[in-house]
């Protein structure tokens, strides 16, 4: 199945839709984008994305600090995006990435008086963290504050301190890195969020640690609360806290619920899945498949039946 972008206003195939050089973006990183996923539901043989104006409204946050204008209404761009996907035609899951960029063909470190450039592009694309439980260490390098880059925008260019983490972390054997905020504290995966559970109770560093407020991250919180009747707390967890947690498990787009087995060389619980992380896991599937009746509303059916 071929891949299609929207493209300078136009829906093109993927190989077509090419940008220059000199791109202000591809020099600075001065671009936000987005991670959003189509779900293949094979009974029902429709893809369903999800939470699609959540993640149009993160990039609009995002586009307001990098002072990116979006060439239209979220609407309109959650149209076009259902559109996109649709025309490629999948039949399995899907990866969908809107960029806003600074496209102008001009050399210049700055953000204002610089032409924008908006793109959607489609790819198929299974499981990111392709474990059953992944195995974590807590990266030498750390979140950036909020005065050195935001990291509560996904901005191109904060990504190779993610990228640097990711590296560092496979280089050593491990799946993922666990990345600390610049005081010290826990602050999230280099493309996932984190949760603890100790003593039933769900904990989650807050938004003051320096970490992107992920959509899987809110999803979850809310599932856990409604479904299992789990409240989460949000508060600042130190390093140590990783290696006495009774269950920890990584959250996003790309990774889904990801249980963690180990952080550090030290098994997290009995080093197996633990319980209310499998119970998320498990309703989790079920929503983003659009086969949770209650949460239907986050899910759009992309193929008209
Ligand atoms: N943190 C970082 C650094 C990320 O890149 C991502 C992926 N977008 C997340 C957390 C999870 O966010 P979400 O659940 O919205 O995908």
């Amino acid at each position: 199945m071929p891949s299609y972008a929207y493209f300078e206003k136009k829906f093109v195939p993927l190989e077509e839709a090419k940008i220059g050089i000199m791109t202000n973006s591809f020099h600075y990183g001065t671009a936000i984008f987005e991670g959003i996923r189509g779900n293949w539901n094979a009974e029902q043989k429709q893809t369903y994305i999800f939470r699609l104006r959540e993640h149009y409204e993160r990039l609009q946050d995002g586009c307001r600090v990098l002072k990116i204008a979006l060439p239209n209404a979220i609407d309109e761009l959650c149209r076009l995006t259902v559109e996109l996907v649709a025309k490629c035609g999948f039949q399995e899951d899907a990866y969908v990435r809107p960029v806003a960029y600074k496209s102008s063909q001009a050399l210049g470190v700055r953000l204002h008086n610089l032409e924008d450039g908006f793109f959607v592009l489609v790819i198929p694309w299974g499981p990111y963290l392709d474990v059953d439980k992944a195995r974590c260490c807590v990266s030498s390098w750390h979140r950036p504050q909020d005065n050195v880059i935001p990291p509560q925008i996904k901005a191109a260019g904060i990504y190779i301190n993610n990228a640097l983490a990711k590296t560092e972390a496979q280089s050593n054997g491990f799946d993922e890195a666990i990345m600390l905020s610049p005081d010290g504290h826990v602050s999230e995966g280099s493309g996932e969020n984190l949760f603890l559970v100790i003593n039933g109770q769900l904990v989650t560093p807050a938004s003051y640690n320096n970490i992107l407020i992920g959509i899987t991250r809110n999803t979850v919180i809310e599932l856990a609360e409604k479904e299992l009747g789990l409240k989460t707390v949000y508060r600042s967890i130190s390093r140590s806290e990783l290696y006495t947690a009774d269950e920890c498990f990584l959250t996003g787009t790309a990774a889904h619920v990801t249980p963690v087995a180990e952080i550090d060389h030290r098994k997290i619980g009995d080093g197996e899945i633990g319980e209310i992380t499998a119970k998320l896991q498990e309703i989790y599937a079920r929503v983003i498949r659009g086969n949770h009746p209650k949460y239907l509303d986050w899910c759009t059916p992309v193929y008209k039946r």
